[in-house]
């Protein structure tokens, strides 16, 4: 199994072979399809499995149609977001999509806390396709208005058991009930504890479920 034959365009396969890629881990194998279907998506993944390239691979295909080389900022509202806990997981995925969007016109950005406001607002200003993001932060700027989330089209909570082991379940409620109901939504956790579960029912759209 190649990435070619996964279905991703030209653009993203030579960035990805750029990285060094030559072949999906299983986690890829079995998530790039579905997320590529519109599927909403359960994956019990840990780090170091090549999740991050699982799901962000697949939402810029699904961006693709987007993409825009205008400088307005409204043509660059926020179409994926994805929530991580912490701050290093959140920079490390904004590494790798800024990787895997070399040679698109899709911009991203990540927002966390414990930094200065002001570099994250101007870059949200900006606009961005992707925004990557710790919940608390991404109140503080929805409380600021300078990011809309009303044209999120798929949402990531990746690391979702440690998010809420972290007392952010009120945030995520929050962030939530901002979205647009027709979405997709994925969520990835180490576990499936029945807190996960809960939230998936709750949230999730006839999600399919994949392990590795
Ligand atoms: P992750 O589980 O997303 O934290 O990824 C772990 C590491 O694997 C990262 O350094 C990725 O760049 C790398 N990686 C992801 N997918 C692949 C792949 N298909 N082939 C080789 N390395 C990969």
């Amino acid at each position: 199994m190649s990435f070619a034959e996964l279905g991703l365009s030209p653009e993203i396969l030579r960035a990805i072979d750029e990285q060094g890629y030559s072949e999906p881990t299983p986690i890829q194998a079995k998530a790039i399809p579905l997320v590529l279907s519109g599927r909403d998506l359960l994956a019990a993944a840990q780090t170091g499995t090549g999740k991050t390239a699982a799901f962000m691979l697949p939402i810029l295909e699904r961006l693709k149609k987007f993409a825009s080389t205008s400088a307005s900022p409204a043509m660059h509202p926020v179409r994926a977001l994805i929530l991580s806990p912490t701050r290093e997981l959140a920079d490390q995925i904004a590494v790798n999509a800024a990787a895997y969007t070399k040679y698109l016109p899709l911009r991203s950005t990540v927002v966390f806390g414990g930094m200065n406001m002001d570099p994250q607002t101007q870059e949200l200003r900006r606009g961005v396709e992707i925004l990557i993001a710790t919940p608390g932060r991404l109140l503080d700027h929805v409380g600021q208005k300078t990011v809309q989330l009303n044209k999120v089209d798929v949402l990531v909570l990746d690391e979702a058991d440690r998010m809420l082991d972290m007392g952010f379940i009120n945030d995520i409620r929050k962030i939530l009930g901002m979205l647009p109901r027709t979405r997709q939504t994925l969520l990835f956790s180490a576990t499936f504890a029945p807190e996960i579960k809960r939230l998936a029912e709750e949230f999730m759209h006839d999600p399919q479920t994949v392990e590795v």
